[in-house]
């Protein structure tokens, strides 16, 4: 056993007051992912700041095609969004199929986010919808946001307090689940704005999400579910684990590609 003690934080600036108290203090949102890590023993926080109950974290607002979601919001109130789904429906969908529904009611974008998880599905979304990560203190863009295996642009005690996105005129995400958890074995988001497309491959990357420049360009020229099959998909820096061998996620790439552009319409 060892002690942890616990913070319920009433505001941002009192989480990160909170936060300082100690070198080893970890921010909490559904716990989803910290709880499990914390009860393997593979985390030991001498703190735990909660930021459930900071109001001014949670909800959903669309301002004509300005989305901002708030970092506490759970993926079920994205998933059931009609204000997402009129502007931006990929995303609903997204949500809908994170992990099973005590994850989804209880896990938050703010710490899948955070989290960077290889295998995560919001991180394709931010990176193929150009999003911008809101933090206590600055803009982060989503390009300069994920910086490998579950690391980012954040300072260890800077708290994510939303996400926003301007809704592309296209997007689409298919994913190919694990069977046993639902994260993605291989999974792929693709955005189209005006001319410009984006598309961003979750499950796949040893390094984490990444964007592939071939499928952008394939799909820039030809948007047709059929683009991507021409496009080479290099398995040298895809992941090889009991699950699937690289050659195999770099076929799935390829194959989520079409159905994300299919889905997409
Ligand atoms: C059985 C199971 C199946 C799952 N399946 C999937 C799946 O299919 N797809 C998928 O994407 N995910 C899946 N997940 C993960 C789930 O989506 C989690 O909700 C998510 O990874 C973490 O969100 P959380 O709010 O629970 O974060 P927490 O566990 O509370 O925190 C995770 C990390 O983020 C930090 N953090 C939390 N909030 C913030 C914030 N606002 N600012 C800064 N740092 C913060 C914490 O300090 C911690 O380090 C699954 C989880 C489980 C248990």
């Amino acid at each position: 056993m060892y002690a942890t003690s616990y913070h319920r934080a009433s505001s941002v600036e009192d989480a990160v007051r909170l936060h300082g108290h100690s070198e080893e203090s970890k921010y909490v949102s559904g716990g989803m992912t910290l709880i499990a890590t914390m009860k393997q023993r593979l985390a030991s926080p001498s703190d735990l700041v909660d930021l459930r109950h900071i109001g001014s974290m949670k909800g959903i607002s669309v301002d004509g095609r300005r989305v901002t979601i708030g970092a506490g919001t759970p993926h079920a109130e994205v998933a059931a969004s009609q204000a997402i789904m009129a502007v931006c429906p990929a995303l609903c969908h997204l949500a809908s199929h994170i992990g099973d529904p005590h994850v989804r009611h209880m896990g938050t974008i703010g710490g899948s986010v955070a989290n960077n998880d290889p295998a995560a599905d919001y991180p394709s979304a931010v990176l193929a919808l150009d999003a911008t990560v809101v933090t206590d203190r600055r803009s982060i863009p989503a390009d300069g946001f994920f910086a490998g295996l579950f690391e980012t642009a954040l300072a260890e005690d800077e708290i994510i307090t939303a996400i926003a996105f301007d809704a592309p005129d296209k997007a689409g995400y298919a994913k190919f689940a694990n069977p046993a958890s639902r994260y993605a074995m291989t999974g792929v988001f693709v955005a189209k704005t005006g001319g410009t497309v984006r598309v961003a491959v979750t499950g796949a990357g040893s390094d984490g999400v990444f964007r592939h420049a071939g499928l952008e360009q394939a799909l820039q020229g030809n948007w047709s579910p059929d683009a991507p099959g021409s496009v080479m998909v290099d398995p040298s820096g895809l992941m090889a684990d009991m699950h699937a061998d690289a050659q195999y996620r770099a076929n799935l790439v390829k194959v989520m590609a079409k159905r994300a552009v299919m889905a997409a319409g």
